[in-house]
């Protein structure tokens, strides 16, 4: 996932700055062809730059999600978040706006595969990031909804976004909310791997500034261990690896 961060300050929504617990991410589509993120925001070198004034970075509109998934300027798919995930988007007409976060997927003419592979997987990969942030289970009822799912629900006004479009590519919001959990399990599983790493580094940093055991100076091991040309007496407290193993008994064999 690419994710850029430029927040809409002159959008009345983002004015308004409404604090929200998030409860759950509703997924929208445009409803127009264009991909392009720099539609909907100013925009930048990266993004795209919006040359006509019409983004959504002005007062006046009554609409505003929290981010916007399409095409930045190279044509690749990025996200670009417009509003802080925790300040009230106005993007259902209903009470979803109190609880779900919200995006639009930038729609194109509905027909291209490649596009829509890209901009399902970043929609995933989004959706899954929000759900760890906000410890939301996205196989939850009424987690990962789309607007339609949310107008059924009764949070949101009747549009058929995204039912219009994911079927057109074989995908249903089910397969979107397991792809979204796969997702999640890939994260936390990569999370902890990392978390793992680091305490073993913790561990092994701390252990390599810990002076000798009473035992060693009393025995004064570790002087002669070095006189005998064995070790050089560093890190005495250090785990020993198999290498360094190798190096101290070839040491110890040549005297
Ligand atoms: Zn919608």
């Amino acid at each position: 996932m690419t994710l850029i961060r430029q927040y809409l300050t002159e959008n009345d929504c983002y004015k308004a700055g409404t604090a929200m617990t998030p409860k759950g991410v509703m997924v929208h589509s445009t409803g127009a062809d264009n991909p392009r993120l720099a539609r909907y925001v100013p925009g930048n070198e990266t993004i795209g730059v919006n040359r006509y004034g019409n983004h959504w970075d002005r007062p006046g509109l009554d609409v505003c999600v929290h981010a916007f998934v399409g095409k930045k300027a190279d044509g690749t798919a990025a996200t670009v978040q417009i509003l802080p995930w925790e300040m009230e988007g106005w993007h259902c007409g209903g009470s979803g706006n109190h609880t779900h976060i919200s995006f639009e997927i930038c729609e194109d003419g509905l027909d291209d595969p490649d596009y829509f592979a890209a901009v399902y997987r970043e929609a995933v990969e989004l959706t899954a990031m929000l759900c760890m942030e906000y410890g939301l289970d996205p196989l939850a009822d009424g987690v990962v909804i789309c607007h339609a799912e949310g107008h059924d629900r009764g949070i949101a006004s009747n549009h058929s976004d995204v039912l219009h479009w994911f079927p057109r590519h074989g995908k249903t919001m089910d397969d979107f909310r397991a792809d979204a959990a796969k997702e999640v399990d890939h994260m936390t599983e990569y999370e902890i791997r990392m978390a793992v790493r680091d305490e073993l580094a913790r561990i092994e940093a701390e252990r390599a500034q810990q002076p000798a055991s009473s035992w060693a100076v009393e025995t004064r091991v570790i002087p002669r261990a070095v006189e005998a040309g064995i070790s050089d007496g560093s890190r005495p407290n250090s785990a020993l690896t198999r290498e360094e193993g190798m190096a101290m008994i070839l040491a110890a064999l040549k005297k």
